[in-house]
């Protein structure tokens, strides 16, 4: 039988038990602030935004919200980082990419506060990482890890296939499984859009990680018998249905389901989890901040 992985379960888990560490971190005047920065009209960014705010106002974590208009100079946006930066109430600071084209999006990445960069793009988080000291983990490779743990999904000595280098998923996944630490040790490929033979690879994988952002991109035939198959992609392809779209994978459920061992559906999956790591380094950086010791889930 195939394991359905449920990420809805496993992120509310985790968003209960940092509902406890931020009652601890209230008691001692230290409740965890998260920031986010929208410079962007872009109803997907608008959405995205309004949807961390919810989600830190469910949990007790402050939100302050800053919107910014697109057309500013993109020194407003630096001089806004620079106050959260600043700013004590201010534990993490996320800023909305993407960022206008007249604006730098790595310099803006750069002007975080390496100790408040709760996206963990900052590229001193990012060398901390690979060097296997890391700060803040990127908040999908995270949960995916979280998943991965939950779901007692082996990786030492695995063969690990990423499909994808971004840098906000493919990237920092392959390095999250290549670290010699728990969740770590898999022989990893990483497989991209130059890769010759997608498949020759795929059928090697213990464990897929699916970030391409190509809808359905890798079906059953492409999977080895047993495979834990956690599939990133997020992909909105027109469909009969009430808001005229619907969200789909990188993996062709129907046909993959009966090959692997374990896999995430699409939505239910990744998605959630991305949402519960975003709080879960906030309050992470807010104790580290405070100097108060809590348990994280
Ligand atoms: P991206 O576009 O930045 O990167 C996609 C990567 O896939 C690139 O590195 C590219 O080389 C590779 N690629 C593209 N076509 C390929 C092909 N045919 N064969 C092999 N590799 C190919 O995307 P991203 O930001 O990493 O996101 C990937 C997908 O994951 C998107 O669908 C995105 O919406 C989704 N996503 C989901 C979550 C979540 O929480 N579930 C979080 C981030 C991104």
């Amino acid at each position: 039988m195939t394991e359905v992985i449920d990420g809805n379960a496993v992120a509310a888990d985790i968003r209960e038990g940092l509902t406890d560490a931020i009652e601890r971190l209230a008691d001692a005047d230290a409740r965890p602030g998260l920031a986010t920065v929208l410079m962007s009209d872009d109803p997907a960014s608008e959405t995205y935004v309004s949807m961390k705010q919810r989600d830190c106002e469910e949990v007790g974590i402050t939100s302050h919200h800053v919107e910014i208009d697109p057309d500013a100079p993109a020194a407003e946006l630096l001089d806004t980082v620079a106050g959260l930066n600043d700013d004590p109430d201010v534990n993490g600071i996320l800023v909305q990419m993407p960022v206008p084209d007249h604006v730098d999006e790595r310099r803006v990445l750069r002007a975080i506060d390496p100790a408040k960069d709760v996206d963990g793009f900052h590229p001193e988080n990012v060398g901390r990482m690979v060097a296997g000291n890391a700060r803040f983990k990127p908040c999908t490779p995270h949960g995916i890890q979280k998943l991965l743990e939950h779901y007692d999904v082996e990786t030492e000595g695995a063969e690990a296939v990423v499909v994808g280098r971004s840098d906000i998923v493919g990237k920092p996944m392959a390095n999250l499984l290549i670290q010699k630490e728990p969740l770590g040790n898999a022989t990893t490929t990483v497989c991209h859009s130059r890769t010759a033979d997608l498949a020759a690879h795929t059928r090697e994988a213990d464990v897929l990680v699916a970030a391409a952002g190509v809808p359905e991109m890798i079906d059953g035939s492409m999977l080895k018998g047993g495979a834990t198959v956690i599939d990133v992609g997020i992909n909105r392809v027109d469909a009969d249905t009430e808001k005229g779209y619907e969200l789909i994978g990188d993996v062709e459920y129907e046909s993959a389901k009966d090959v692997a061992g374990a896999i995430t559906p699409v939505p239910g999956g990744v998605g959630p989890m991305t949402r519960a790591m975003l709080l879960y380094n906030t309050v992470w950086a807010a104790s580290e901040q405070a100097n108060v010791d809590v348990d994280l889930p």
